[in-house]
């Protein structure tokens, strides 16, 4: 394959038919979107929002992008901002991890930290007044923008349908953070077959489930605040996945598929297993890894 630049790298990232062992003789297919270049799902919302905002005339020559971010989504901006030469602020809490802040950087992103205990509610309040103070800014504000959600329903829906062809799904089950992957995913998929059921996956520490907020170390998923983009579709079920069972299967999937998966896929394996215990013999699941392992080394993700 010939590439001229690195966004012709976005997308088009293969479905694996997971061979482990799957209750009730299920399959499970899970999109490796750690094959994208910048190596997680954001790379794709990157794009799509710097794309919007030119569209839309809010990005101009030499307009700042600023951001909150857990970390992916920075680096999918920074990697699309970079091709029309747009500075980025990211705004990101300490906690991230020390790779996800590395590559921003490497990109030419300045990255503002705020602290860990005003999680990402804070990092949006910081980004809102640094968007206030800076003239020719803007904020995609990726946890309301309908192009986030927008994303998922235009490029990985239809690239799993297609691979799929004749292989019905029975459920679809994915994590949230912003909630668009899940969102876009699912309505692509409802549109196109109203039964499949939607699982969405979050951490302990959460608040979907009704849970008390508290830290958690599978990173990417979780939320502080219902995700708007909720309101607009049906959730079947919600799976709240410990990092204990996410950490499992981080490891379980290294030494099984020799594959190197971040701990928000893992949370997604575990929520994928356990829906194939309950779900009629012979299931077809589909799910989404994000992200890979290598960019939280730092924090001992194979340790047990
Ligand atoms: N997994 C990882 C590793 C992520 O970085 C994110 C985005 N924060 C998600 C899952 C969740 O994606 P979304 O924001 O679309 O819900």
């Amino acid at each position: 394959m010939l590439v001229k630049d690195t966004s012709q790298l976005i997308g088009h990232t293969p479905l694996i038919d997971l061979q482990i062992d799957i209750p009730n003789h299920s399959r499970i297919f899970a999109k490796l979107e750690m094959f994208n270049p910048g190596g997680s799902i954001k790379d794709r919302l990157g794009q799509f929002l710097i794309q919007d905002g030119l569209n839309r005339q809010l990005i101009h020559d030499g307009t700042t992008i600023i951001e909150p971010t857990a970390g992916n989504t920075g680096i999918g901006l920074a990697l699309a901002a970079q091709q029309y030469h747009l500075p980025t602020i990211l705004v990101v809490p300490e906690k991230f991890s020390y790779e996800k802040q590395q590559l921003m950087q490497a990109l030419g992103a300045k990255i503002v930290n705020t602290p860990s205990k005003d999680g990402i509610k804070g990092a949006i309040a910081k980004a809102k007044s640094l968007h206030a103070m800076l003239p020719n800014s803007y904020l995609p504000m990726q946890f309301t923008n309908p192009a986030n959600p927008e994303t998922y329903y235009q490029t990985i829906a239809p690239e799993i349908a297609e691979d799929l062809k004749d292989i019905p799904i029975t459920a679809f089950v994915a994590g949230a953070g912003s909630g668009g992957t899940f969102t876009g995913i699912a309505k692509y998929f409802n549109e196109h077959n109203s039964h499949i059921q939607n699982i969405a996956v979050e951490p302990e520490g959460s608040i979907l489930n009704g849970g008390k907020p508290h830290a958690h170390r599978t990173e990417g998923i979780g939320v502080e605040f219902i995700p708007p983009f909720f309101k607009n579709i049906r959730i079947d079920q919600t799976l709240t996945i410990s990092d204990a069972d996410a950490f499992y299967q981080v490891r379980s999937v290294a030494k099984q598929l020799g594959l190197f998966i971040g701990s928000s896929s893992g949370a997604a394996l575990a929520a994928s297993l356990k829906m194939a215990e309950t779900l009629p013999d012979h299931s077809h699941i589909v799910t989404i890894f994000p992200d890979s392992s290598e960019r939280y080394m730092s924090e001992n993700i194979y340790a047990k």
